[in-house]
């Protein structure tokens, strides 16, 4: 048996368009289009790249984008007062802090700052409260691009077993929290876990987001499964420099029924879930029902 390869861009398109013809729509009658307003504190490549492609994605989709590259040195007094000002901006939906900050700053008081209703990123403790309780709000990016390729290809998740690894407030434990919302019975896994194969081997779907490459190994994979990859990990293969995540794809793929790969599935979705996330928050801000 071979996987179906779960093709994270061409979600991430479809996607994509759906938004794009809402933002017309919601420009159309509110007479602007929903803003993202990117932060970005030093000059780490690896984050300048991020921003500038969530800058990208926003202007690509018809919304507004506003990118604020502060220095290194920025201090935290300097960023909360930015913070306040995109807070009061009315032509802000979404603002997102590119992470991580330098070490000096406070990234909990910045995110703890941000307006809970434009908290595109999901991770004020008040929406990360608001899913944990089963409440409408935004929710996490990475972990809400996990839960659309899961229902786009599984369908109804309802009674399947599924195995988080990782428990991180970033993707582990709100992917949990999104699958059990789905009925789905969730074990969530990490470094402490015993038996973590057979605990694998159990289950209907698994989410693998440890930040260690291939460490969920390709024949722990129950025949059938739908594998999500979350990791991103560079290493060295055959003298060349290449980008791995932590499931054992080639020997998962021929087991799985479908899998992600790396790069090219969940990459591609988070970005775009930040889209719509920022479409949910200008919706709501307007006081309108968010088109589905
Ligand atoms: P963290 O380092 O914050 O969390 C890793 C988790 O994995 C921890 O809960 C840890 O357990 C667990 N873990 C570590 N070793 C093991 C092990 N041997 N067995 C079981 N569990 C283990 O990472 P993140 O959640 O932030 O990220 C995970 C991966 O996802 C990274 O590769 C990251 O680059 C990638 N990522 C990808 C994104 C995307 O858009 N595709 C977005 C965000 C992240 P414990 O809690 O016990 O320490």
């Amino acid at each position: 048996m071979t996987a179906s390869i779960i093709d994270g861009k061409a979600h991430a398109a479809g996607l994509g368009e759906r938004i794009a013809a809402s933002v017309a729509a919601l420009a159309g009658t509110a007479g602007t289009p929903p803003g993202l307003a990117v932060v970005l504190v030093g000059e780490d490549p690896a984050s300048a790249v991020y921003v500038r492609n969530k800058g990208r994605t926003a202007r690509g989709v018809g919304m507004a984008s506003f990118e604020h590259v502060l220095p290194a040195d920025t201090t935290q007094d300097a960023l909360m007062k930015l913070i306040a000002e995109l807070n009061a901006d009315d032509a802000v939906d979404g603002i997102l802090v590119q992470l991580p900050l330098p070490a000096h700053l406070d990234s909990l008081a910045v995110i703890d700052a941000i307006d809970p209703a434009k908290d595109v990123d999901g991770l004020h403790p008040l929406n990360a409260g608001r899913l944990a309780s089963g409440l409408p709000g935004l929710v996490s990016c990475t972990p809400l691009g996990c839960l659309m390729l899961l229902r786009a290809t599984r369908g109804d998740l309802s009674g399947l077993d599924a195995i988080v690894v990782g428990r991180s407030i970033l993707v582990g434990k709100p992917v949990a929290q999104l699958l059990l919302a789905e009925n789905c019975t969730v074990t969530l896994a990490h470094s402490r876990t015993r038996d973590l194969a057979r605990k694998v081997a159990a289950a209907d779907i698994v989410v693998a987001a440890v930040g260690q490459p291939e460490m969920v190994k390709g024949a722990w994979i129950k025949p059938g499964a739908t594998v999500i990859d979350v990791g991103i990990n560079r290493v060295e293969r055959d003298g060349e420099s290449v980008l791995v995540g932590d499931v054992e794809f080639g020997v998962a793929s021929r087991t799985a029924g479908a899998i992600t790969p790396v790069p090219g599935g969940v990459g591609p979705m988070t970005i775009m879930c930040l889209i719509h996330n920022t479409l949910v928050a200008a919706y709501r801000r307007r006081g309108l029902s968010v088109p589905r």
